[in-house]
């Protein structure tokens, strides 16, 4: 089969035909329609500090995908051939003490689909059935492989109740462009959006943002307290992984107000807690991966209802095959969510 591999300890991919998986007794063989990157594989791509230090070449690389089982193995029994699924791509142990306490994003021995373990940039991508997620029919499938990304952005927005909320976004690349989506349709009163790339924010406009702005070129502190009768913002949410961000995030957020942060930062970041979160009753929420599997119903009841128009945040869909277009497209802050067809 054709596959995105990740083939030697430098930057680049290389296109390669491989054998299809061989699946355990445990597992579901998908024949994959639909991928779409993210900012892991371009990290994997570039070979930074963070892929030198965990990906372990040959890896066939990718983790965002849809597509139909061909095969399961003989202890798979939710799953069936010819089900249209996605993957929860954190691959947890069910034996650890957070996975015993049902909080699987934060299994102590978790591997990541398309890091830790082959991929989805493939024709093929073999997977454990216990993070299959069956799709609904009604799912437009160009949006099914978006769900895991789009989970982000809904555990980010629902740490806390968002109806009848003013929102500051920090962040407007694709799964901060999701959040201001999910935002509107939970209800928010008033959305803020920054980016630092114009393409960007206007996506944000038609995902729902009312108000967005471009730190480099305007005032976000005084756009922020004009619109919210100089009181700041009652939720932020940084989706960014920018020092900058992150201190607008806790500055601009009221007195008694919450703070979701999504995005990560390289290296540790120097916050004023006194003054900026303890001071001001703040409550500050991590957020990683999501909840499995009550995210994954909000997402898909999301697409299904077709509450949550996802389209402006697809901007571009190649062949598999022309995967580095997509990335230098990426980096170039000029595009939304990237699809991939095999
Ligand atoms: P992305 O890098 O595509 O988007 C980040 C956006 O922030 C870009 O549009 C960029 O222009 C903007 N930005 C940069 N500096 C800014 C500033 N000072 N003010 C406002 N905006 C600024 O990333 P993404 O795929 O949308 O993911 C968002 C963040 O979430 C990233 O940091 C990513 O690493 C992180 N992430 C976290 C998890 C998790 O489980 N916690 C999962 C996926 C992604």
């Amino acid at each position: 089969m054709k596959a995105i591999l990740k083939k030697e300890r430098n930057v680049g991919f290389v296109i390669e035909n491989v054998p299809i998986p061989t699946i355990g007794d445990d597992e579901i063989l998908v024949k994959v329609e639909v991928a779409s990157i993210c900012g892991t594989d371009v990290h994997i791509y570039d070979w930074n500090e963070w892929a030198q230090n965990r990906i372990n070449p040959p890896l066939i690389v990718g983790h965002e995908f849809a597509g139909v089982v061909v095969e399961k193995g003989s202890e798979v029994k939710r799953i069936n051939v010819g089900d249209f699924v996605s993957a929860e791509t954190h691959i947890y142990c069910n034996h650890c003490d957070m996975c015993l306490m049902n909080h699987r994003e934060v299994c102590r021995n978790l591997k990541i689909l398309g890091v830790d373990t082959n991929g989805a940039f493939a024709e093929y991508v073999k997977i454990p059935e216990r993070v299959a997620w069956v799709n609904p029919k009604e799912i437009p499938h160009k949006f099914a492989s978006i769900q895991e990304p789009l989970g982000n952005a809904v555990d980010t927005v629902l740490s806390e109740d968002i109806s009848g909320k003013t929102v500051l976004v920090t962040g407007a690349g694709p799964i901060g462009l999701l959040a201001i989506g999910v935002a509107r349709v939970f209800g928010a009163t008033k959305i803020i959006a920054s980016d630092l790339s114009n393409y960007h924010l206007e996506i944000a406009k038609r995902m729902g943002a009312d108000v967005v702005v471009n730190p480099k070129e305007t005032n976000l502190r005084e756009v922020v307290l004009n619109e919210t009768h100089g009181l700041g913002v009652d939720v932020s949410l940084e989706m960014s992984g920018a020092k900058s961000a992150l201190s607008d995030a806790l500055k601009l957020t009221k007195f008694l107000g919450r703070v979701s942060l999504l995005g990560l930062f390289d290296n540790g970041v120097e916050i004023n807690l006194t003054d900026d979160v303890i001071f001001k009753k703040l409550r500050i929420y991590g957020i990683t991966g999501r909840r499995i599997f009550e995210t994954w119903q909000i997402v898909s009841d999301l697409l299904r209802s077709r509450r949550l128009d996802v389209s402006p945040v697809i901007t571009h869909e190649f062949k598999l095959e022309e995967v580095e277009k997509g990335i230098e497209l990426m980096k170039s802050h000029q595009s939304g969510k990237i699809l991939l067809y095999p």
